[in-house]
């Protein structure tokens, strides 16, 4: 059975105000086309770029994250090649002093995947060719936009394999802020290597799937790919070095080009850009402001004693984790409760209204105090439902309590009262109980209707056993 060996390729597009060697804005996602542009990220003669500082902060903050080395001195090189979008004619890129090396991710199974390098560089523009029209447009507007392009050890084997390094590389630069690192605006590209060979072999002839710009995709392009090379190779035939596309369309890969070697891009060191020797100062700043990261995340609130599926969904998703840390930190008696509501019920609204975590109102403090009546008893978890849609709007569960009367009855002898009045007007359910004990919940149901749901569910039972003289009625 032939083996699938992939190495992945992924491109981030930072975080940062200003573009990587100007002030244009670095953002341009939704806006009109040439809008965010200047001088230097059009690579107009006589200009000269300045390297932005947050850039290489966030650089050297993902790749000690993904445990890079980092070298005391980087270097930009020019990376040449032609393309209408690239109106420099070159890439200023980084090539052999990246700004780190030699990292790894752990996978859940606790296979490490290496990274061989992490490096900077400026991303080029966007060619549009409208539908139906016989020429192209070109949008200059992500010139010059700051990446880090990541690249990994062909040690991935199968597209779950792939899905859960990329999970993860997403989770760490939203966790460090680095990046937005969402395919669907862009803001995180794979591409995707891949070769099949028995597994007592040497490695076979890779291909390179261009630009997947969802986690789906890449997997799929993983299984597709290792099909149609077997199928070759079991024909006699042999996979030819190539740079394929995905067609979203068809689930299939197609050939874009044999591959370019590297000698055609007459890579060398940016004459307009000295050296940048990282001190040891500047690290430990970098890792003063580095934030907790999702693997420490997941470690902390399984100590708390949060489920592992439910630990994982919240220490993986940075919005989450921010409302989660500031839910614990106003109640700390119950982090699994905490944990259930914002899995379920508030993941579930968030789904259900088209809202993100970061648009909702939802305040953690109110989360905290929902879960805390509930636990005190103060109200029922149904009213707690009830009431959540109006908490995700900012609204404070107390007060929501208080002006509708919610609190649970907590008065055992205003429900006996309750309960008398059920058993009397139901006299034939009541005599059954001592033969069936079931009986005894349609009685209850009975109760919980009368009091509009405020009884306590264990306090109605109790109290029907006794005065019915049921010693177990479950
Ligand atoms: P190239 O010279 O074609 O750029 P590199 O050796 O730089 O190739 O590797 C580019 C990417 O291809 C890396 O992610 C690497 O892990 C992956 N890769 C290298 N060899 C193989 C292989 N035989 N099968 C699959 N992926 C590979
Ligand atoms: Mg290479």
């Amino acid at each position: 059975m032939y083996e699938a060996v992939v190495g992945l390729e992924i491109h981030l597009a930072l975080d940062t105000e200003s573009k990587i060697f100007s002030a244009a804005k670095a953002d341009s996602f939704g806006e009109a086309p040439n809008v965010n542009i200047d001088p230097i990220s059009l690579g107009l003669p006589g200009t000269l770029p300045v390297v932005n500082e947050r850039v290489i902060d966030k650089a050297i903050m993902f790749s000690l994250a993904v445990n890079c080395d980092v070298p005391d001195t980087m270097q930009f090189h020019r990376k040449h090649y032609f393309y209408p979008d690239l109106p420099k004619n070159y890439q200023i890129s980084q090539y052999d002093r990246p700004v780190g090396e030699h990292g790894f991710i752990v996978l859940e199974n606790g296979k490490r995947i290496g990274i061989t390098r992490c490096h900077i560089e400026e991303d080029a523009g966007k060619s549009v060719h409208p539908t139906y029209a016989d020429y192209s447009l070109v949008d200059l507007n992500r010139t010059g936009a700051p990446l880090i392009e990541m690249v990994t050890e062909p040690d991935i084997r199968t597209g779950d394999e792939a899905r859960e390094f990329l999970t993860k590389v997403r989770a760490i630069a939203q966790a460090l802020g680095v990046s937005r690192a969402n395919p669907e605006e862009g803001k995180m590209r794979a591409d995707v290597n891949i070769s099949v060979h028995l597994p007592d072999q040497p490695f076979g002839t890779k291909v390179e799937v261009k630009n997947l710009n969802s986690f789906q995709s890449v997997e799929r392009a993983i299984e597709f790919e290792q099909k149609r090379q077997t199928r070759l190779i079991e024909a006699g035939g042999a996979v030819q070095q190539s740079t394929l596309g995905w067609d979203e369309g068809g689930q299939k890969t197609y050939l874009m080009r044999v591959k370019e070697g590297e000698a055609d891009y007459r890579y060398f060191p940016e004459p307009d850009m000295p050296p940048i020797v990282i001190s040891q100062e500047w690290l430990a700043k970098v890792c003063s402001e580095t934030p907790e990261l999702p693997d420490a995340k997941l470690e902390r609130y399984l100590a708390l004693g949060v489920r592992d599926d439910d630990a994982k969904l919240i220490a993986y998703n940075v919005d989450v984790a921010t409302v989660f840390d500031a839910a614990i930190s106003t109640y700390a008696d119950n982090p699994q409760a905490l944990a259930n509501w914002l899995n379920s019920d508030i993941q579930g609204w968030l789904n259900g209204s088209g809202q993100s975590w970061q648009e909702s109102s939802l305040q953690p403090a109110h989360l905290a105090s929902l879960v805390k009546m509930i636990d005190a008893g103060a109200i029922s978890g149904r009213t707690a439902k009830d009431i959540l849609p109006e908490v995700m709007t900012g609204r404070a569960p107390e007060q929501l309590v208080e002006e509708r009367g919610l609190k649970q009855m907590t008065d055992t002898s205003a429900i006996a009262k309750i309960v008398d009045e059920i058993i009397n007007a139901n006299p034939k359910i009541a005599a059954n109980v001592a033969e069936n004990p079931k009986a005894i919940n349609a009685l209850l149901g009975q109760v919980m209707k009368a009091s509009k749901g405020k009884a306590k569910p264990d306090v109605v039972r109790a109290l029907l056993q006794e005065k019915l003289g049921v010693v177990d009625a479950v």
